[in-house]
Parts: structure tokens; C-alpha cells; sequence
């Protein structure tokens, strides 16, 4: 861990418990600052909070109270989900103090690099490809963030043989002061969090604060098939690494049926294991990353055969008689049914449906062609019954829960066929996350064998 000193004696709010706000007050305390932490849920009964009390911090529940501000504070960390219209962030803004976000001190106190990958969708899916690659390598990753361990608690371990591989949201990056990624990843823009953001231009903005202290030693690896992305990437100081399925560009691409880097041919597309166009985006933006640490063309193609995804991203769960099983419960909107559809070219037996959030489901219609059976569940089930007939789908069939949608689906199918299921909404109708259902829909297929 770097030995940094400035925020020794100093005030410092972490606003916001939970895993990330307390890894980050133990080490504000342990860098000698004066940590006041405030979370809006009561404090009677919360185990951390009183761990934090009991170390000398001061920790306020039950609410954000500004008088916090009636003392001198120097700096506050927030965590990414607190949107700025909180009344002490509002306030410490006014008073211009900072406000930061996790991130940026784990950037501070790590010895090893970072690589930030940032984007709409397909984050999760490149960094853990990212950390697989390298996991071949001589330089041992670290997965931070959203995925694996808190970045602060990584951080502190962090030693210049690790990078560390990190998933960047639009909200921790607009808490970022001085991190620096040796690497950064900006995979695609599209219309998110604009209740957060405002508009999208305010998002977009957001998303390329991940190259706003990179220098001509850093490396941006940029999708050329995003023209919002190539905007955001036009004036920027670090080189330039473009990625693209459709061209060849000056970084990763694919030609004559291989993933190419530069000039150099990678690896076969044919023994990519992990499905759908998308993901050979996410694989593009992740073999630019890797090659420019020096990983080697084996070690990719080591992982690229065997990867079958992330968990509930489309995820391959087997073959049973002929039958290909998906899991793609994360698919909690109809953009992620589209593309999990798209990935396939015929003879798919969809299992969707879930929460109504009041919106119908026509735009799912273009993409219904290669659908053959149709198996809806939840509360939009009668909705989604109406889509799936209006696409001429023949046969339409009605079920309880994910676990009846299973063997329902195995006996409408016949060899050949994608079992998959992309809900198309979100699981809280019936489940308690979309990785229950997932899990629930896994379970099941491993029952029918
Ligand atoms: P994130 O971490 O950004 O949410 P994930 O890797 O978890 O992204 O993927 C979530 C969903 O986003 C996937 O199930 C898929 O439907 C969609 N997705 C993934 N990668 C891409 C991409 N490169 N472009 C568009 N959509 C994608």
C-alpha cells in the first residue's frame, strides 16, 4: 500500500454504510483522518456501524442531518448510488468541498496499475474476461468493484506484480479526482440512468471522466463502431487502442474468420465458446486490453475455448439429448431479450416474462423470428402471450414459475434446439433477484438429466 499522508488529521463524511463505506472508513481511520460516517438507516442493531464506533469514529444513523456541516469538513466519500440531489451532497457542493467516490482512493494507495472498463452493458462480461486472460499471464490480477472484493480492501493488498482489473460505473466516475487507469476500456454508450444523469449528454459525460488524467503513456481502448464513444474519445491525451467487429482498425478487429490484433491473427472466431455478437465486442475490448500487458495468443485462446460466460449473462449451462440450455436471467429489460435473441440463428424455445412495469412488448417483435415455442410465466405472461402470437408464434404456452417453465419447454423441444431463458423484465414479481431465477432455472435444468 502507498504511504500517503493527506488525510492524516483531516474531516473527512463517509456518506453511505453498507460494504463499501465501511471498507472505506477503516482505512481513512487507519490513514489517521477523523472519519464522521452517516448512513440514512438507524444505526441501533448494525453490526458495522458499531464496529466503526467502537474503533472512535463517529457514525450518525437515521438519516443525513446537515447540520454534519456545522464542523469543518475536509472531504467527502459517497457511495455511487447516493445521487447528487442528497441534501449534503447538495450542500457540500455549494461549500466546494470535495466529493469523492470509493475508487479514488483505492487509486491513491494501490501500488499495482489499474484497468478501468466503463460502458453501458458489457461490463461485468469484459472485466471477468479481462482477469481470466491475465490470470495466464506473469502479472496476477485483481478483480475490484462491482464484481469480487471491495476496491479499497483489494487496493491495500495490491503490490506492483497485480493490476488491478476494476468495472467503473458512471456514478463511482464522477466521484474520481485523480485516478489514473494505465488502461481504460469504454465499451459503448447508450441511453441508462438518465434519471441519475438528466440527459444523456450529462451521462456520456460522466462515462469519459475515466480518461480525464490519462497521459500519452496511457492506453484507451475505444469501440470505433460507437460514434458517441469516438466522440468522447476525439480530443483525449491517451493512445488510442479502437476495437471493432465491423472494420479493421488499428487494434483488435476481425478478419477472415479470426480475432486480430494488429496485423496478427489471435485466434479462430469457430472456437469461441461464449455466444452472441455482443460478446464479441465485450471479446474485442478485452484482447485489446490484455495484448497491450503482453499477454500472450495462447493464453487468450486458452480462455476464449472454455469461457461460457458470466453467470445469468447468457450463460451456457449444457446440452441435454441435443437440447442447448441458456441462462440469461439478467436480462431484466426487452434491449437484453433482443440481444440474447440475436445471438442464436433459429429453433429457440424462449422462456420469458416477469414484473409489468406497465410497458408493452412490441419491441421484442422484430427479433421473435427465430422463436419457435414461446413459454411465459409472472405477471406479464398474458402480455407477452399477445407479442408472441402477433410474431405467428404456433406454440404459446403458459406456466406458473421458471421451475414449470423447464420441463415445459424440454417437451415442446426437439434436438437442436436453445432452451433459453431471457425474462425480458425484472424477477421481482416472484423471485427476490434475477439471480434467484437464474439459479432456480439451473437447478431445474440439471434436474431434468
Ligand atoms: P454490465 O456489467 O455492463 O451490466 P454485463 O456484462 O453484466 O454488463 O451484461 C449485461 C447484459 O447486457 C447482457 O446480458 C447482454 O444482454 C447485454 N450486453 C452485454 N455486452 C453487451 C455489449 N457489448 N453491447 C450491448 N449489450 C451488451
Amino acid at each position: 500500500m502507498k504511504p500517503i499522508n493527506h488525510y492524516n488529521q483531516k474531516n473527512v463524511l463517509v456518506l453511505g454504510l453498507a460494504k463499501s463505506g465501511t471498507a472505506t472508513a477503516h482505512l481513512l481511520h487507519k490513514l489517521g483522518a477523523n472519519v464522521i460516517v452517516n448512513d440514512k438507516s438507524p444505526i441501533e442493531g448494525n453490526e458495522q456501524a458499531q464496529s466503526l464506533q467502537s474503533m472512535g469514529m463517529e457514525v450518525i444513523g437515521g438519516g443525513h442531518p446537515t447540520n454534519i456541516f456545522d464542523k469543518k469538513i475536509d472531504v467527502v466519500f459517497k457511495n455511487p448510488g447516493i445521487p447528487y440531489s442528497n441534501p449534503l451532497i447538495e450542500l457540500a457542493r455549494k461549500k466546494g468541498i470535495p466529493v469523492l467516490t470509493e475508487v479514488e482512493l483505492a487509486y491513491e494507495i494501490s501500488e499495482a496499475p489499474f484497468i478501468g472498463i466503463t460502458g453501458s452493458n458489457g461490463k461485468t462480461t469484459t472485466t471477468t474476461l479481462i482477469d481470466e486472460m491475465l490470470s495466464q499471464g506473469e502479472k496476477s490480477p485483481l478483480i475490484a468493484g462491482n464484481i469480487g472484493n471491495v476496491s479499497v480492501e483489494v487496493a491495500q493488498e495490491a503490490s506492483d506484480d497485480n493490476i488491478m482489473v476494476t468495472e467503473l460505473s458512471s456514478f463511482q466516475l464522477m466521484g474520481i479526482e485523480t485516478f489514473r487507469p494505465k488502461v481504460s476500456v469504454l465499451l459503448n454508450i447508450f441511453e441508462a440512468h438518465l434519471d441519475y444523469h438528466g440527459t444523456l449528454d450529462e451521462y456520456a459525460k460522466a462515462k469519459a471522466r475515466i480518461f480525464k488524467n490519462q497521459t500519452s503513456e496511457d492506453f484507451a481502448v475505444i469501440n470505433a463502431d460507437d460514434e458517441q464513444v469516438l466522440k468522447l474519445a476525439q480530443d483525449i491525451k491517451p493512445v488510442l487502442v479502437p476495437f471493432s467487429t465491423k472494420s479493421k482498425v488499428d487494434g483488435a478487429y476481425l478478419e477472415d474468420g479470426f480475432v486480430c490484433f494488429k496485423e496478427e491473427k489471435v485466434m479462430s472466431i469457430e472456437e469461441i465458446v461464449l455466444p452472441g455478437k455482443h460478446n464479441l465486442e465485450n471479446i474485442l475490448a478485452a484482447v485489446a486490453a490484455v495484448k497491450l500487458f503482453g499477454t500472450s495468443n495462447e493464453a487468450i485462446k486458452k480462455v476464449l475455448s472454455n469461457f461460457s460466460g458470466v453467470k445469468h449473462r447468457l450463460q451456457f449451462i449444457g446440452e441435454t439429448e441435443g437440447r442447448r440450455f441458456y441462462n440469461d436471467s439478467k436480462a431484466t429489460n426487452i434491449l437484453a431479450t433482443q440481444k440474447a435473441l440475436s445471438a442464436f440463428d433459429g429453433n429457440v424455445i424462449l422462456l420469458a416474462g416477469g414484473l409489468d412495469r406497465g410497458n408493452e412488448f412490441d419491441d421484442l417483435l422484430p427479433y421473435l423470428a427465430n422463436v419457435k415455442v414461446f413459454v411465459t410465466f409472472g405477471e406479464t405472461a398474458e402480455k407477452l402471450k399477445k407479442t408472441a402470437s402477433q410474431a405467428g408464434i404456433k406454440q404459446i404456452k403458459h406456466v406458473d414459475n421458471v421451475e414449470k417453465a423447464v420441463p415445459a419447454a424440454y417437451e415442446m423441444s426437439e434436438s437442436g434446439d436453445v432452451i433459453l431463458l431471457s425474462p425480458a423484465c425484472a424477477s421481482w414479481d416472484q423471485y427476490k433477484t434475477f439471480e434467484q431465477r437464474g439459479d432456480i432455472f439451473i437447478e431445474a435444468v440439471h434436474k431434468l438429466k
